[in-house]
C-alpha cells in the first residue's frame, strides 16, 4: 500500500493521499509521486507484484509464475506497459487447439471445440448466448441493480446450468469454462456474480481467445517487470516487508503501524479477504467487515513443463489442449515457449506430466527437462488467485460497498475493478479511480483512452449463433409441428373417408 509519509509540515491529512498495492498503488504512487506529492509504498512481501511474479533461471530465461496475459480492450495495462517500455508478444495459436474428452484428442481450429452432435450443438450455442444476453443486463458498474439480481446471486452457477444444459457435452464444457475463468467450481460461485464478471470481461468470447481475446499476448521478459520498472523509479519510497498490521483514523490523520514497527500517516486499501489480517480503530462499517469474511479466493498451482523441442508443434498442434477427464486436475495448457522459439514450454495448472502425454500422443511428453510451480493458495499475502470470488447469495449485498471509502480509507485493488476485474488490467483501472476518489485527478488517465496499439476486432455472432433454439425450444416445435403435420393428415384422411361414405 502507498501511503504519505508522517513529517511535521505533512501532518495534515487532507494533504494525504491514498493508495495500496503493487501494480496499482505503485503505478498510482509513481503518478502522484510525478505530481510532486510525497508517497510511500508498503509491501508485505520481500518483493513487488504481488500477484505477478516473474522469475529468472538458465533452464527458462524468465518465467511468469503469477499473472501473465494481456489482450485487446485492455487498455489500461497496455498503456502502462508501453510507457514503462515493456513490449508484449503473440501467443502461438498458428497450428491446431485440442480438445481432449472421453480419453479421445480431437484438433481444432477456432475459439470452441465443435460439436458434431446436432442436438448438443443446440444446447452448447444456446448455453454461450445465453450467459452473454444474461450479462448484458448486469450493469458492471452496479450489478445489484439489474432486475433479477437477487434470483441470479442466490443461485450458483451450477444451478444455472441445471437450468440451461440439456446434454452433458454443453454441461462437461461450462464446468471447464468456470475452472479455467476463475479457478473454482460452478457450485461455488454466484451466477450473478460469475455472469458479471464475464461481462465486464468483455463476454464469453472475448474472456477465453487466445487471438483477439484476454489470452492473446504476453509481456517480453515477464510481467512483473511492470511493478520493477515503477519499484525502481520510486526508489526508496518503496518499503518491502511492511505488512500493515493496524489502520487508525483519527480526528486529523490516519495512521498505518507495520510489523517493524513503523508508523506512517496514511491513506490505503488492500484487496477485500486479506484486509481481514489488519486491524482497525475505529473498527469497519459491519457491511465491509461482512464482505470482506465473504470473498475467498480462487485456487490455483500453475506450473510450466519444458522440453529439448516443441515436438507438439511437429504434430500440428499449438500447445492449447483444453482437457475434460476426471483424473486431470489439469483443465487447460497454452505453448509458453520464447518468442525466439527457445525454452519449449507447456504452460499449465497442475504438475502432470502423464496427462500431456495421453493428450498428445506422445511419449516425449513424459520426459520435460525443467519444471517449474507455484502454489498460489498458500501465499499468506495473495490467499490464492486469480482474484476473490463471491460465493451464491452475497454478491448483490456486498458489492455494493466494495468501493465505498471509509473515512480517509480508500479501496483498489482488482477486485473493485469494473472492466477486466481479476486481472492486471482491472487492478490498474482500479488505482486510476482510487486516485481520483483521493481528489488526485491526475492526467494519468487510462479508462476512455484510445489506447489501441494492438488491433481490437469486434467479437461478433454468426446468424445462426443468434437464431438456432435451444434444446427444449427446438423440441418444443418439433412437436408442435409434428402435432400439426398429424392433425392435418388426419383431416385428409378423415375427409377422404366421408367422401367415400358419401359416394
Ligand atoms: C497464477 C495466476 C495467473 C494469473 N493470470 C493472469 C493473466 O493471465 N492475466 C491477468 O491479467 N491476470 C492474471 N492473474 C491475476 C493478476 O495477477 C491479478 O489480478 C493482479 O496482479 C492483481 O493486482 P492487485 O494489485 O490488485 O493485487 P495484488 O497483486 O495481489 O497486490 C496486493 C499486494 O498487497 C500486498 N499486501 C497484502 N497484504 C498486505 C498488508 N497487510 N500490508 C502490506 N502489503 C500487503 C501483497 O504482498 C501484494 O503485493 C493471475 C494471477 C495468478 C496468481
Amino acid at each position: 500500500m502507498a501511503v504519505q509519509p508522517h513529517t511535521s509540515q505533512n501532518a495534515h491529512a487532507d494533504s494525504f493521499p491514498l493508495l495500496i498495492i503493487p501494480i496499482i498503488g505503485l503505478a498510482a504512487a509513481k503518478v502522484l509521486k510525478e505530481a510532486g506529492l510525497r508517497v510511500v509504498v508498503l509491501e508485505a512481501r520481500d518483493r513487488v507484484g504481488g500477484r505477478t511474479y516473474t522469475v529468472q533461471g538458465p533452464e527458462f530465461q524468465y518465467v511468469d509464475l503469477g499473472g501473465a496475459y494481456v489482450g485487446p480492450t485492455q487498455n489500461a495495462i497496455l498503456k502502462l506497459a508501453k510507457e514503462l517500455g515493456v513490449q508484449t508478444y503473440l501467443i502461438n495459436e498458428k497450428e491446431k487447439l485440442i480438445h481432449y474428452v472421453k480419453g479421445k484428442t480431437y484438433p481444432f481450429q477456432g475459439l470452441f471445440p465443435p460439436v458434431w452432435n446436432p442436438i448438443a450443438y443446440l444446447d452448447y450455442n444456446n448455453l454461450w448466448r445465453t450467459i452473454d444476453e444474461m450479462g448484458e443486463k448486469i450493469p458492471a458498474e452496479a450489478p445489484w441493480t439489474a432486475a433479477q439480481a437477487v434470483q441470479w446471486d442466490n443461485m450458483s452457477m451450477k444451478e444455472l446450468f441445471d437450468k440451461l444444459c440439456w446434454t452433458r457435452v454443453a454441461r462437461d464444457f461450462a464446468t471447464l469454462f468456470i475452472n479455467v475463468n476463475v479457478t473454482s467450481e460452478p457450485h461455488e460461485v454466484s451466477a450473478l456474480w460469475f455472469l458479471w464478471y464475464i461481462k465486464q470481461c468483455g463476454g464469453t468470447k472475448r474472456i477465453f481467445s487466445t487471438s483477439n481475446g484476454g489470452q492473446e499476448r504476453k509481456f517480453i521478459g515477464g510481467s512483473g517487470q511492470i511493478s520493477e520498472r515503477i519499484a525502481e523509479l520510486l526508489g526508496s519510497c518503496v518499503r518491502l516487508n511492511e505488512p500493515v498490521i493496524k489502520i487508525c483514523q483519527k480526528d486529523t490523520a490516519v495512521f498505518v503501524e507495520t510489523i517493524s514497527g513503523g508508523k506512517y500517516e496514511v491513506i490505503n486499501a488492500v484487496p477485500p479477504g486479506l484486509t481481514m489480517k489488519v486491524h482497525y480503530d475505529p473498527q469497519l462499517p459491519s457491511v465491509r467487515n461482512q464482505l470482506i469474511q465473504r470473498v475467498p479466493m480462487g485456487s490455483i498451482i500453475k506450473c510450466m513443463m519444458y522440453y529439448k523441442r516443441p515436438f507438439w508443434k511437429e504434430k500440428d498442434y499449438c500447445g492449447t489442449m483444453m482437457i475434460e477427464d476426471e483424473d486431470s486436475p489439469i483443465s487447460m495448457t497454452l505453448d509458453d515457449t520464447k518468442p525466439d522459439g527457445s525454452y519449449p514450454c507447456i504452460m499449465g495448472k497442475v504438475k502432470v506430466s502423464e496427462i500431456y502425454a495421453k493428450v498428445l500422443d506422445s511419449e516425449e511428453a513424459l520426459h520435460p527437462v525443467h519444471y517449474e510451480e507455484k502454489d498460489w493458495c498458500g501465499e499468506q499475502y495473495s490467499g490464492g488467485c486469480y482474484t476473490a470470488y463471491f460465493p451464491p447469495g452475497t454478491f448483490c449485498q456486498f458489492s455494493r460497498v466494495l468501493r465505498q471509502p471509509f473515512g480517509r480509507l480508500f479501496f483498489a485493488g482488482t477486485e473493485t475493478a469494473t472492466k477486466w476485474s481479476g486481472y492486471m488490467d482491472g487492478a490498474v483501472q482500479a488505482g486510476e479511480r482510487a486516485a481520483k476518489e483521493v481528489g488526485w485527478d491526475l492526467h494519468w488517465q487510462s479508462e476512455g483512452c484510445r489506447f489501441e496499439s494492438h488491433k481490437i476486432r469486434p467479437i461478433k455472432s454468426t446468424f445462426w449463433e443468434k437464431h438456432l433454439p435451444s434444446v427444449p425450444a427446438f423440441f418444443t416445435v418439433l412437436g408442435v409441428s409434428t402435432a400439426f403435420t398429424a392433425a392435418v393428415l388426419g383431416i385428409v384422411t378423415l375427409k377422404k373417408t366421408s367422401n367415400v361414405v358419401l359416394q
